[in-house]
């Protein structure tokens, strides 16, 4: 459990504090080497000791099957499965915990909708809107969607700043689309978008809304009452929790109405040779043995955020993004794609620097115990509206602060000693 007094002043995070919680970032990685400045939070957090061990209490203690055991170690992993489950509804403010679904991730909880929501509701001559900056994972299960049902996929454009373009999201609604599914943050270009705006044209427009949540819920207060969406998925991993641990958030009658994902065990009401009927909500959707202490590890990163307060750590990220935004803008031949402000950006920064490759860049800084991603980060259709094949990205969490920011200005600057450029 965090203590509000040590991690937060009333406005601020204190950032030494936090960083203490996360012992990966307190360890020596290479004899006599600089501290650990981790800047890939955006394909995988760093976990706090309080979630580790969550792990390791429930592992040690408590290990069981849950909703089976007439005993007490399956009591009490039951009693904290669901536990977390509230934890994680509050979190999003979900009217009910029964609509929060345990997944392993993002990709699982959005191939759940196409599959159970999409084989039901998208039928031959539909349209599916997109957009073009979404995440492979909320790309291809839509494609194999439309093959399997002959529906048709529509992509909002991007604008040159790396902005949706609402005016085409406008035209595309004239259709009619079933579905509307974009990602709330771009993983890739760090934009914000106005999910609620995005949101209420599609409902006026008469389409489904799935939000793509995993670059917003770890970031900034996510409601889905006021976004008004129908299904919002994200992962624990991105949010302080551990790996293998997802949600998939929908409106009750929505799930109601959807059949299973998965058939097995727990999923169902009764089953004879001839047939089954389904559990409710959720246990429906969650066929089999679950990730358990998983999902009480996420419960525990929850805690862990609301304590420091998602208001405190948006404002603590906007604060790493102006500093980053001017640093990275001292440093010559070095271009950040999308928006260029700081207002409606994540802390997330791609960037190219002159024509030097990103794995270079990235396995330079690597050098200096700088840890950033390069590649396509699984936007390869927006790469190709950039016009390159991969970039070099930076993200901030709550553990970073402006000497991370620093130790990656200076180390650009000896990527381009090495490279010749400077
Ligand atoms: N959507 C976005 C916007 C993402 O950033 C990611 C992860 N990079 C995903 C979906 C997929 O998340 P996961 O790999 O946890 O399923």
């Amino acid at each position: 459990m965090v203590s509000s007094t040590t991690r937060q002043t009333a406005t601020d995070l204190d950032v030494a504090a936090i960083r203490a919680d996360f012992p990966v970032l307190n360890q020596e990685v290479r004899p006599g080497a600089e501290r650990l400045s981790f800047l890939d939070s955006a394909a995988s957090s760093q976990k706090p000791a309080s979630v580790i061990e969550t792990l390791d209490d429930y592992y040690r203690r408590y290990n069981a099957n849950i909703h089976r055991g007439v005993y007490q170690l399956s009591e009490e992993a039951t009693q904290r499965y669901e536990a977390a489950r509230h934890l994680v509804a509050d979190f999003i403010n979900a009217p009910s915990a029964r609509e929060c679904i345990f997944v392993r991730n993002t990709t699982e909880a959005i191939n759940l909708v196409a599959h159970s929501w999409g084989r039901r509701n998208v039928n031959a001559g539909d349209v599916v809107v997109l957009t073009v900056m979404e995440h492979h994972s909320n790309l291809v299960p839509w494609q194999l969607l439309a093959e399997e049902q002959g529906a048709e996929l529509a992509f909002v454009r991007m604008t040159p700043e790396g902005r949706l373009d609402l005016d085409h999201l406008d035209t595309l609604l004239t259709r009619e689309p079933k579905l509307v599914a974009f990602s709330h943050v771009s993983n890739a270009l760090g934009t914000i978008h106005d999910a609620v705006e995005i949101t209420r044209r599609a409902k006026v427009a008469g389409a489904t809304v799935l939000i793509d949540g995993a670059q917003s819920v770890p970031h900034l207060p996510v409601d889905v009452q006021s976004l008004g969406c129908d299904f919002l998925a994200f992962s624990g991993h991105k949010m302080l929790g551990p790996m293998g641990s997802g949600v998939l958030w929908g409106r009750r009658e929505l799930l109601e109405a959807m059949p299973p994902f998965m058939g097995g065990g727990s999923m169902i009401r009764k089953v004879e040779l001839s047939g089954s009927t389904w559990a409710d909500v959720p246990a429906k959707f969650e066929a089999g043995t679950p990730a358990v202490g998983d999902a009480i590890g996420l419960g525990a990163a929850v805690e862990y955020l609301s304590e420091l307060g998602m208001d405190r750590v948006q404002a603590h990220e906007h604060g790493l993004a102006g500093y980053a935004f001017a640093r990275l803008g001292e440093v010559p031949e070095l271009t950040i794609h999308g928006p260029k402000m700081t207002e409606g950006r994540a802390a997330v920064f791609s960037f190219s620097l002159g024509d030097v490759h990103p794995h270079d860049v990235a396995a330079i800084l690597d050098s200096e115990n700088i840890a950033v991603r390069a590649g396509h980060h699984c936007c390869q259709p927006l790469m190709r509206e950039l016009g390159d094949v991969a970039t070099t990205r930076a993200s901030f969490y709550v553990y970073n602060d402006h000497d991370d920011i620093n130790r990656l200005v200076a180390g650009l600057g000896r990527v381009r000693q090495i490279f010749g450029s400077a």
